[in-house]
């Protein structure tokens, strides 16, 4: 087996895998991993789960596709699903995060031409991740992932994550602006969360200048952070909200959420996906929400408690560690330094983590771990960073 077919988009790890159960990863030569990454947040019901399993092999036998020339049960099931769940009027479907952004860009521009904006202008901030397309790239703050894609896109203004006094003055200073779009705790951006009453601050502001308040819950989103959306730790409510990595447990999906005046923003013909929210799709990710509802994401809520101090027992007065942080199961353990071989070291000793930002690990356990399992992540990354020079 080669990969010289294949764009170097990739820096991968040489490994290969060929089947998973629950958290637990096995390769080609079959050894056991414990994936503490799951796909980046989309595996959260761990791998070969029966209940999803069994639902796309149902629909893979009936009906996988037919677009969206026509109804389709399955889709209006579960817009009307997540709807309830987040408490939003309308959903839009499409395959990825990236999608489900660029349907909230979009949303979000109109509504400002229908306000008679000629520079519909949105607020992003620094360190956030929003995709790889090239409205979603614009509106990520990281110079890496825009560079070499220059002209970026227009209407786009940044502030520091987490700082309601900058989102302030841009709305002194900028006359279109239409809407918020930002993530509740950055991901990897390396597991930021904002200070106490920062949505609360931002939803005031909004409404005060008649912005949306758009939330990209890609990856806080499906129940990770311990509830179904990481929002529903506070008080308020999003315009828009976007969704996807874990919502169907693996099958592409992206969704685009949206409440009151956003909700019919997005009119015959101005949006459109020839996969989004089809059959299959949907099947996987009623399948997954049965699961989530079913008391998981409580269970993240504990599970993330218990990583966390259990990580801050077995690393209390380790130099190496800076800071341990998170919300249910996305955990972030800042470093005192860079630590490149970490991700390697952590694969030889059978374990799937990552290392944002530099120095940031992340961990983005699936939400079925027992206690024991969530013992031994403790044990295994503790381990590891205890040996770091
Ligand atoms: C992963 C991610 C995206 C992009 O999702 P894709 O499915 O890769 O397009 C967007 N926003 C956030 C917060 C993410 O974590």
């Amino acid at each position: 087996m080669t990969d010289a077919a294949l764009m170097q988009t990739y820096g991968r790890l040489p490994v290969a895998f060929e089947r998973g159960e629950g958290a637990w990863l096995v390769d080609t030569e079959g050894r056991r991993y414990f994936d503490a990454l799951c796909g980046i947040a989309v595996c959260g019901l761990g791998h070969a789960h029966p209940g999803v399993a069994d639902a796309v092999a149902h629909q893979a036998r009936t009906l996988v596709h037919t677009s969206n020339l026509y109804r389709i049960p399955l889709q209006e099931k579960l817009a009307e699903r997540l709807c309830h769940a987040a408490s939003m009027d309308k959903a839009f479907f499409g395959n990825s995060g990236a999608e489900a952004n660029e349907a909230a860009i979009k949303l979000a521009r109109l509504y400002g031409h229908k306000r008679g904006y000629k520079q519909p202008t949105i607020v992003v901030m620094e360190g956030a991740f929003h995709g790889r397309t090239m409205a979603t790239l614009t509106a990520t703050g990281n110079r890496k992932v825009q560079a070499g894609f220059e002209p970026l896109l227009k209407g786009f203004v940044r502030a520091p994550f987490g700082d309601v006094e900058a989102v302030r003055r841009i709305a002194g200073n900028q006359q279109e602006v239409v809407a918020i779009l930002m993530e509740p705790i950055q991901g990897e951006g390396g597991i930021q969360m904002p200070p106490g009453g920062y949505l609360e601050a931002l939803r005031t502001l909004c409404d005060e200048h008649e912005w949306l308040l758009m939330l990209d819950e890609v990856q806080t989103g499906s129940g990770r952070t311990g509830r179904l959306f990481a929002y529903q730790h506070s008080s308020i409510l999003p315009d828009v909200v976007t969704v996807a990595k874990g919502i169907a447990n693996g099958v592409p999906i992206g969704v685009c959420l949206a409440r009151g005046k956003a909700a019919d923003v997005l009119g015959p013909g101005n949006h459109g996906s020839t996969f989004g929210g089809n059959p299959l799709a949907a099947a996987a990710a009623l399948a997954t929400l049965d699961a989530l509802e079913d008391g998981l994401y409580a269970r993240a809520d504990s599970l993330g408690t218990r990583i966390r101090s259990g990580l801050e027992e077995a690393l209390a007065g380790s130099n190496q560690v800076v800071e341990i942080r998170g919300r249910g199961l996305m955990i972030g353990i800042e470093l005192s330094a860079p630590a490149p071989g970490l991700v390697r070291q952590a694969l030889d000793s059978g374990l799937l983590l990552n290392v944002t930002q530099e120095r940031v690990v992340r961990l983005l356990p699936p939400l079925i771990l027992t206690d024991a399992e969530a013992d031994d992540l403790v044990h295994r990354v503790a381990t590891l960073i205890r040996a770091l020079p």
